[in-house]
């Protein structure tokens, strides 16, 4: 057997069962594995330098083929359901067995990388990747160690990742051909038939969030991060699409990162060593910051370009809507390392209410934070359905209930501590609809939202006038430097009166069918924060 690169001395594919595999390549350079999927025909450079690539038949995560095994370590504390469907672990066994041999008589890329820049909650993991490009995925998005430690470096985790690899549901017991297992006994997960990148750091951020808050009390958290002038930590929570990756981004404010955190009892950390940034309708205009980012070493995934060039189209969502680049948080240019900040001072909510009910920003009290954290709402658009323009809601407690492993208590539980604890401004972002649902409003602008953010982060709403929005009895400042005042209240931007409050009516009422499953958990003050559906305000 074969093994090149940068690797230990005492390392070797054979302790991971790979001893049959042709070559081994052992922690390339970024500038090595791109050359390499140049030559394979898996991708081309862009005009700016970056790697775009394809990622086969699936362009986004399958919650539905992502499982848990089940053993003596998870079967109490692992919350078993639709989120973590429960895999057999022998089965599992069988299917590692199954992805080895596949491999055998292939190339592998080895990544060496770690997860958690607070060195306490260090995990060293190692992925084996059966394509280059999900090994620069696997480069850009973990934390990278120095060539030093690489010599010794010991994994804690497994990743093996095989987008080729199909499992038989009959032999393999996965629900179809594509899967991403997590097996905490072993620490090791497979993720095979599907080549979506962002499976691979998901499945290390459902890890820590079972690790972090089961065994170190620590909160680990779907959120960005960054650092102001006076070294004051700002966080923001969201679902998919809300704003996380592009509001972190501030040229005002120092980078921790974009997607995944924990809080420990010294402040904020980042997860990872780097950005997944969705591209959709990208801009140097209104995002220089992730627009620049995009050059040599970042990988694009399944964007289309001008006919007859090489100049990324960012409008092109023929592939996918989920077009995406990653690339290593240094490339922004303020991102802090190593990527750590103080005890949060300001906590944000993004969600992009598709039904323009909620404010453009609104202060929440401790009640009120806690009830939206369980909820964790979001509206999805309308697909491209002709003739549908009625979003849907969705509830996804504390803002990333896919990627939970342990009940959504344990995690609200951690924050509700937090919160008392320190003294934190928690603000409600509405990043979507104003003036009137999807269909007769329009998204509020991103300007608008930054400025909504500066202000309440400069403590500009301190002594502001507020507001009380309907139904929800949020509290909104009924002015802000830069956003039109008129928006700020939600029912005064709709011209329909009316229409608006059967709106806020409704959304009250889906906020309360989707809370009745967490109630009997929730103390009086949380209750209390709970939408009214009375008619009049
Ligand atoms: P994921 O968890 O999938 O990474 P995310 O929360 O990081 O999602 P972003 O990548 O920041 O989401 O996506 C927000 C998208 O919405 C971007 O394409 C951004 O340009 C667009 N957008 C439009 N208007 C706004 C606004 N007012 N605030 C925030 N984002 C906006
Ligand atoms: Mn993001």
């Amino acid at each position: 057997m074969n093994e090149i690169g940068n690797k230990g001395e005492q390392a070797s594919v054979a302790q991971l069962g790979l001893s049959n595999v042709d070559m081994a390549y052992w922690n390339l350079h970024p500038s090595e594995l791109i050359e390499e999927t140049i030559i394979r025909g898996e991708g081309f450079l862009t005009d700016v330098g970056a790697l775009a690539i394809d990622t086969g038949e699936f362009t986004g995560r399958s919650p539905k083929d992502k499982f848990v095994v089940y053993d003596e370590n998870t079967k109490d504390s692992v919350w078993w359901g639709d989120v973590n469907n429960r895999f057999e672990s022998d089965k599992f066994d069988i299917l590692h067995n199954r992805m080895l041999a596949y491999l055998g008589g292939k190339e592998i890329w080895v990544r060496d990388a770690y997860a958690c820049a607070d060195p306490q909650y260090r995990i060293n993991i190692r992925v084996v990747n059966e394509f280059p490009w999900s090994n620069l995925f696997s480069y850009n998005l973990f934390l990278r160690p120095t060539a030093e430690e690489i010599k010794t470096f010991a994994p804690d985790w497994t990743i093996i990742n095989a987008p080729g690899f199909k499992a038989d549901p009959k032999i393999d017991g996965t629900r179809q051909h594509n899967f991403a297992i997590i097996n905490f006994t072993k620490k090791i997960i497979l993720i095979g038939g599907t080549g979506y990148t962002g499976e691979i750091k998901k499945s290390i951020f459902t890890v820590l969030n079972y690790i972090l808050p089961h065994h170190h009390k620590v909160l680990s958290m779907h959120c960005s991060a960054n650092i102001g002038k006076e070294g004051d930590t700002a966080i923001f929570f969201g679902l998919s699409g809300t704003g996380k990756t592009t509001l972190s981004a501030d040229p005002l404010r120092k980078l921790i990162g974009d997607d995944e955190h924990g809080w420990s009892d010294k402040g904020v950390f980042n997860f990872e060593g780097g950005c997944y940034a969705k591209c959709v309708d990208l801009t140097a205009e209104k995002e220089p910051q992730i627009f620049n980012a995009i050059r040599f070493g970042s990988l694009l995934e399944n964007i289309g370009c001008y006919e007859g060039t090489t100049t990324v189209d960012y409008s092109d969502i023929s592939r996918t809507e989920n077009t995406r680049v990653s690339y290593p948080a240094q490339y922004i240019d303020n991102a802090v390392t190593p990527a750590v900040g103080d005890m949060p001072k300001n906590i944000f909510f993004l969600t992009c209410d598709a039904f323009g009910v909620l404010p453009p920003i609104s202060k929440l009290t401790t009640g009120q934070a806690m009830y939206h954290f369980i909820s964790g709402y979001t509206a999805k658009v309308a697909g491209t359905e002709m003739g549908i323009t009625e979003p849907t809601t969705t509830f996804s407690a504390c803002f990333g209930k896919a990627f939970l492993p342990l009940h959504p208590t344990k995690y609200a539980e951690l924050l509700g501590e937090k919160l008392k604890k320190h003294k934190v401004n928690v603000w409600l972002l509405n990043t979507g609809w104003v003036g009137g649902s999807y269909g007769v409003g329009s998204r509020i602008k991103l300007s608008y939202t930054r400025a909504l953010i500066t202000a309440a982060l400069t403590g500009k709403f301190d002594a502001a006038e507020f507001g009380t929005s309907r139904n929800f009895s949020l509290a909104f400042p009924k002015a802000c430097e830069g956003v039109p005042a008129e928006l700020l209240d939600p029912r005064n931007s709709w011209a329909d009166k009316n229409a608006y409050d059967d709106k806020a009516r409704n959304l009250a009422e889906q906020f309360n069918k989707n809370f009745a499953q967490y109630a009997s958990a929730a103390n009086e003050e949380i209750l209390s924060a709970a939408p009214s559906v009375e008619a009049t305000a």
